[in-house]
């Protein structure tokens, strides 16, 4: 087995190990809070992103933005997940990462967040690189570096 020093580790590209756009759950802009809802219980994840038709990236929602936006004074105020749309409630503020960026840039994202969504220069979302699997290349990289030690 070739084993890659740290180095190289954090100098690899993460274009190999992203879940693909296509494998992604996200939702439309334009899409109700009820579907978004819908979607992420079903899921059971906790923050998808927002797209719109040709694939760009226009933020992400989670179920904690569409259950703090229906909380009203001493209800949730139901009425409101037919009624709003994704794009009024969902966070814009998020880092992104291109498909060339490497581990390293990919590490210091997923200090402060589950997952990154991995956009093209152009806008295009072309999927995201979770937390999840960057954990599991350091636990392989770890463990090869102990047993050749
Ligand atoms: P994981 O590391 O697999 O637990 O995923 C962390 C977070 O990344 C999840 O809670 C979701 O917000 C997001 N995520 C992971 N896989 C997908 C997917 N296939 N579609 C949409 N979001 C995902």
């Amino acid at each position: 087995m070739i084993s890659l020093s740290s180095k190289e580790l954090l100098e690899t590209s993460i274009k190999e190990y992203i879940i693909p756009s296509e494998k992604v759950a996200h939702v439309q802009v334009g899409n109700s809070l009820e579907h978004a809802l819908l979607l992420l219980t079903r899921s059971g994840y906790s923050s998808i992103p927002v797209l719109d038709p040709s694939f760009r990236l226009h933020g992400l929602i989670s179920s904690r933005l569409i259950t703090d936006h229906i909380l009203g004074l001493e209800r949730f105020e139901f009425e409101k997940l037919e009624e709003r749309k994704v794009e009024n409630v969902m966070s814009t503020d998020l880092s992104t990462i291109s498909i060339d960026s490497t581990f390293k840039e990919a590490f210091n994202l997923l200090i402060d967040q589950p997952f990154l969504c991995v956009v093209s220069s152009e806008g295009h979302f072309d999927g995201i690189m979770t937390r999840r699997v960057v954990l599991k290349e350091l636990k392989k990289h770890i463990y090869q570096m102990i047993h050749s030690g």
